[in-house]
C-alpha cells in the first residue's frame, strides 16, 4: 500500500478479468437500470472507494465487443454478486445493453485496478453529481459516517428520476435537471467553515466549469477531486481533470 500525501491512500490490485452472469435487473427509477451480476469468479472481488471504476466488457447489437467504466455500485463476496447501475441515455452500447438485459445473459469486469481511498474526517463534504456519477455517490453516502455534514447536488435527466438514500441524518440534497443548473448550484452557494473535501464528476464541460467555480471560490485542489465521466458527442470518455 502506497500513501500519497498526509491522508490520502491509493490501493493497487491486479488486475483480474471475472466473467460474470445477470443474476437479476431492477429499475430504481425510469431512468436507470441496476443490474446484480453473479460468479464465483467474484468471490475474491475488491473495491475500497466509492469512486473505484471496472472495466464492464460485453457484446453489443452488432457482435462486437465493446468496454466502458461503471462504478461496482455495491458486492457481496460471499453471495458472489456485484452490482452495477447504468444510467440511461439515447444512444449508447452499455445504456442500450442495460435496457435490455436480463438475467443469465453473460459478460465480463475487469479490475479495479486500484483504490483511491479518500479519508471521511473532513469537517464536510460536497459531492456534485449527474445521472453517470450517482451511483458512486450513493454508495459514498452509504459509507460516509452518519454524523458528517454533507452536501449532494444531483443533475438527473427528469426529477422523477429523485430518490431517497440511505445517508447520514445531516445531508443536505438537491436535485436538478440541468447541467447548466448544476454549475449555478455550486456557484451560488457558499462554502461551509472548516476543512472539506470536494468530490465532483460527470459531464465534461460542466466539471469544468464547476472546478474553476471552486478555484475561484479559493477552495484547495488539494480538497477537491473532479473527474470527467463522460463528454458530449464523445464514446467512451474519462478524464480526472
Ligand atoms: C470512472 C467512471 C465511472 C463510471 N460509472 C458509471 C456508472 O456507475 N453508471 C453510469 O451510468 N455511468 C458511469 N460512467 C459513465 C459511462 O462510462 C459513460 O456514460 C459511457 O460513455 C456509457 O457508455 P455507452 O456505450 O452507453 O455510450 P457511449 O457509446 O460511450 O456514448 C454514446 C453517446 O452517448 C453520450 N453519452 C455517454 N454517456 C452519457 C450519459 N451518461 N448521459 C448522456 N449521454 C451520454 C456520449 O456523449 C455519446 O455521444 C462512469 C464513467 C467513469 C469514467
Amino acid at each position: 500500500m502506497e500513501t500519497i500525501g498526509r491522508e490520502f491512500k491509493r490501493v493497487r490490485f491486479e488486475l483480474q478479468r471475472r466473467t460474470v452472469e445477470v443474476a437479476h435487473v431492477e429499475r430504481p427509477t425510469a431512468g436507470f437500470v441496476a443490474v446484480t451480476f453473479k460468479g464465483s469468479d467474484l468471490q475474491n472481488f475488491q473495491s475500497l472507494g466509492f469512486d473505484d471504476h471496472i472495466k464492464f466488457i460485453f457484446t453489443n447489437a452488432s457482435g462486437e465487443t465493446i468496454k466502458r467504466d461503471y462504478t461496482p455500485r455495491a458486492f457481496n463476496t460471499q453471495n458472489q454478486e456485484l452490482t452495477i447501475e447504468f444510467a440511461l441515455h439515447d444512444q449508447g452500447d452499455a445504456s442500450d445493453w442495460a435496457r435490455n438485459t436480463g438475467p443469465g445473459e453473460q459478460a465480463v469486469i475487469a479490475g479495479p485496478k486500484g483504490s483511491m481511498i479518500i479519508p471521511e474526517d473532513f469537517d464536510w463534504h460536497l459531492l456534485v453529481a449527474d445521472s453517470s456519477s450517482l451511483p458512486a455517490v450513493a454508495r459514498r453516502l452509504e459509507e460516509l459516517p452518519l454524523d458528517v455534514k454533507t452536501i449532494v447536488f444531483i443533475q438527473v435527466d427528469h426529477l422523477e428520476n429523485r430518490r431517497d438514500f440511505k445517508r447520514p441524518s445531516s445531508t443536505i440534497i438537491k436535485w436538478v435537471e440541468s447541467h447548466e443548473d448544476l454549475v449555478d448550484m455550486v456557484k451560488e452557494m457558499h462554502l461551509p467553515t472548516g476543512e472539506g473535501f470536494i468530490w465532483a464528476g460527470g459531464e465534461h464541460s460542466a466539471v469544468l466549469q464547476i472546478r474553476t467555480i471552486l478555484l475561484e471560490k479559493e477552495h484547495p485542489k488539494e480538497l477537491m477531486k473532479v473527474v470527467a465521466y463522460w463528454k458530449k458527442g464523445a464514446a467512451d470518455f474519462h478524464e480526472k481533470i
